[in-house]
């Protein structure tokens, strides 16, 4: 009699998070070193994930600034992406478990561009978001709301998400029902027909999308996406990565259960894993 056999328990991901240090005045500063990739390992292990992908958002980096127009973006484009590539190489020659992402954000017609100044770089991965409609933010209050009706900001949000889940230039899709944030939605019948628009879009171009726990430390107070849009998303066959947006490394692995739990319950059992922007499934942890 051998040992009782172990079922094998699958692989957990958190591939969305950003690589910043304490937070400080009310900022949460990058820290492009390997030693913030390691702190940022170090939580994960103790939360039992077996690897996390880092995406900071595209604008911090001065070699996209031409792309900018908005002075929130402008005022971030700093830093340096040699400086944040070669923080997370270096934690991956040591042996970590790491995967080097970006946050791409939906620049219209300018997507293009934005994708041959990153082209460079031996990306894993590249989440594709959506934070503005008609340039004005969708996740900051009042933001867009007091321009737009709910219904305008929705279908201006989801028609953006679809260009960008078609452009060929992103892998997964991040938060991918942001425009929930506050609460607000329009008529029912609106939203599951963006819903099924937005399921389609993915399937047809081969992108996945984050089952995201951001969205519990929003005022939504929900996971994104929906229950009945990732449903949606099972249905036509559009694959999963699960993430926490970490902004500080104390999130990572943020309430990734509930995320799971979601997945499972609409019918998934496999988890995206990337490398050099190759897709696999591996069995969902
Ligand atoms: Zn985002
Ligand atoms: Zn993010």
């Amino acid at each position: 009699m051998g040992e009782p056999r172990v079922p094998p328990r699958g692989m957990i991901v958190d591939y969305h998070m950003h690589l910043r240090g304490a937070p400080a005045n009310g900022s949460e500063p990058l820290v492009l070193t390997a030693e913030t990739v390691e702190r940022f390992v170090e939580i994960a292990a103790g939360k039992e994930i077996d690897e996390i992908g880092f995406t900071e958002h595209v604008y911090y980096f001065h070699q996209t600034e031409h792309v900018w127009r908005l002075p929130y973006h402008l005022e971030r484009c700093s830093y340096d992406l040699d400086a944040y590539v070669g923080a997370v190489l270096e934690g991956k020659s040591r042996g970590l478990p790491v995967k080097l992402g970006l946050e791409v954000d939906f620049v219209g017609e300018q997507q293009a561009e934005l994708a041959e100044l990153i082209e460079p770089y031996p990306w894993d991965f590249l989440l594709g978001s959506v934070h503005e409609v008609l340039q004005v933010a969708v996740d900051q209050e009042p933001g867009i709301w007091d321009r737009l009706s709910v219904e305008e900001v929705w279908r201006g949000y989801f028609r953006d998400l679809a260009h960008l889940a078609r452009s060929g230039h992103v892998d997964v899709l991040a938060h991918p029902d942001l425009a929930k944030i506050y609460g607000r939605r329009p008529e029912p019948e609106i939203v599951a027909e963006l819903h099924n628009e937005i399921a389609e879009a993915c399937a047809d171009a081969g992108v996945a999308v984050e089952v995201s726990t951001a969205g519990l430390r929003k005022p939504v107070g929900e996971l994104y996406p929906d229950e009945s849009l990732l449903a949606a998303f099972r249905q036509r066959g559009v694959p999963i990565t699960t993430a926490s947006d970490a902004h500080t490394s104390e999130l990572v692995g943020f309430e990734l259960g509930q995320a799971i739990a979601l997945a499972r319950r609409v019918g998934y059992e496999s988890v995206s894993v990337f490398e050099g922007r190759r897709r696999r499934q591996e069995a969902l942890g």
